[in-house]
């Protein structure tokens, strides 16, 4: 059993979409154990993506996580890191498998639709960055 964290982003908030979104999570098995909504700080978008801090896309990737809420969530199951990138799609949506999230509902690279931890180890931290254990409920 593996937790990864998923992240529903501005453009599919302000598109009323994150009950479309949560669907497809839950038609490929994995179970939502954690969920909320919140508003990032700049602040906080900038420690999150602090990997990405050196390329060119980061003030705007930082702007456009803050422009709305987004919906932070803890999902769990077998392989649940992998299984999860592998239902978002590519990061860019024009190269996107056709059924997975991004194809189906991404506006372009950077109105993605939604975050997936990369590996076990970022999910551990990225779980942890948004969620006390208090919050996640099997
Ligand atoms: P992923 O979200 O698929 O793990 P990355 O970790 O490489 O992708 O990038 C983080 C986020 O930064 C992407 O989801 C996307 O929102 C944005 N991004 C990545 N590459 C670009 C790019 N070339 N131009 C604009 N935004 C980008
Ligand atoms: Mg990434």
């Amino acid at each position: 059993m593996e937790r990864t964290l998923s992240i529903i982003k501005p453009d599919a908030v302000t598109r009323n979409i994150t009950g479309k979104v949560n669907s497809m999570i839950e038609e490929s098995g994995l179970k939502i154990v954690a969920q909320k909504l919140i508003r990032l700080t700049p602040k906080q978008a900038e420690e999150f993506y602090a990997e990405h801090k050196d390329k060119a896309f980061f003030t705007s990737l930082v702007e456009i996580m803050c422009s709305a809420p987004v919906v932070v969530q803890v999902l769990q199951g077998e392989d649940a890191v992998a299984k999860y990138r592998k239902i978002m799609g590519a990061t860019n949506p024009a190269v996107a498998e056709e059924g997975t999230i991004r194809k189906t509902f991404a506006l372009s690279i950077d109105r993605n639709t939604v975050h997936g931890s990369d590996s076990l180890e970022s999910a551990k931290r990225e779980v942890s960055f948004f969620f006390s254990n208090l919050e996640i409920c099997e």
